[in-house]
């Protein structure tokens, strides 16, 4: 009797703290999966930093965390979906300086405007680029890199992961500055451009380091240089461009996490604070790293920093950079 009385009296208070638990977790997000958007294929720079940094955030959370990988229009399908999905922090974006910059002078009817369809969240690393070839292209070093392009302009191709896609854009600028026009060779991310450079299928590629690090150090392609002012730690043999000879070319990316405009101040704040914890982190460190990126200061942390830079970089590319035709 006393030990029926007793469960039932524990039962009630279960049942009692029960009632009192679960509004409170009702209203407490996330209380269900979330759903990352990466706008290229898998495998390249924006989907590994993406899986790196959202698998922390997951634990954080206490929820999971689904990469949707939305390819077509160099990041522009993915974004424009982006920009419409419910603003209730279930659907994210991790756009990046094509998708959230470079798109709007390339794209005079994009479905969307970086600025005024989204919430900024969190910048997530810095990429810089490097020019890269498959591993028999001729030229042995950058300054014969550039002499074989001009004198090979029509005959030599360059892959990219669609128009105004950072690999598409930073190899417009090196472009510009030869003064050649040679074939674009489009992928739905580097991630299969990558591949196709590594079988030997196209010629060169202007690619965030992210994609590149494993591969130049497994020698399955070669890489000319860096196009940052330093050499980067996890390439500490690949010489900038200033050193190869080439200053003029000075290209590095980023990587930030976007939600639809509305999306609540709260859900904002939770979400940039569990993307800081990975950052953070040092095995999360540690790996961004390893790869080559650019972890992001103090100064750049928060979503009013992620604002200003993709206004400045809109400003930025907006005279550079003319409508596809
Ligand atoms: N960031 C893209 C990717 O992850 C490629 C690009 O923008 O060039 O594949």
């Amino acid at each position: 009797m006393t030990s029926i009385r007793a469960i039932a009296a524990g039962a009630a208070v279960l049942a009692s703290l029960c009632s009192f638990v679960a509004p409170a977790k009702a209203q407490t997000y996330p209380t269900r999966g979330i759903t990352m958007i990466v706008p290229f294929a898998a495998g390249g720079p924006t989907d590994v930093i993406s899986r790196i940094v959202t698998s922390h955030m997951a634990q954080t959370l206490g929820q999971s965390i689904v990469i949707e990988n939305v390819v077509g229009a160099g990041g522009t399908t993915a974004t424009a979906r982006a920009a419409r999905a419910a603003n209730d922090g279930y659907t994210l974006i991790t756009g990046h300086m094509g998708t959230h910059a470079a798109s709007v002078p390339l794209y005079p009817k994009l479905a969307y405007h970086p600025e005024k369809d989204f919430e900024p969240i969190a910048l997530l690393a810095g990429t810089p680029i490097l020019i890269l070839a498959r591993k028999d292209f001729p030229p042995k070093d950058l300054e014969e890199f550039v002499a074989y392009v001009k004198a090979n302009a029509e005959k030599v191709n360059a892959a990219h992961a669609g128009i105004g896609s950072v690999s598409h854009v930073s190899c417009e600028l090196l472009h510009a500055i030869l003064d050649v026009k040679p074939v674009g060779v489009p992928f739905n991310g580097t991630g299969p451009a990558m591949n196709a450079l590594v079988a030997g299928q196209v010629d060169y590629m202007c690619d965030q380091i992210v994609n590149a690090v494993p591969q130049i150090n497994a020698g399955t392609i070669k890489a000319y240089a860096i196009a940052t002012a330093e050499r980067n730690p996890s390439l500490p043999n690949v010489p900038t461009t200033a050193e190869a000879g080439l200053p003029a070319f000075q290209a590095q990316a980023w990587n930030a996490m976007f939600a639809p405009k509305g999306t609540s101040p709260a859900i904002i704040a939770s979400l940039n604070a569990a993307a800081l914890k990975a950052l953070d982190d040092e095995t999360v460190k540690k790996r961004l790293l390893e790869l080559g990126s650019v972890i992001p200061g103090p100064a750049e942390r928060t979503p009013e920093a992620l604002a200003t830079l993709v206004k400045n970089e809109i400003a930025k590319w907006s005279p550079v950079l003319k409508p596809a035709t």
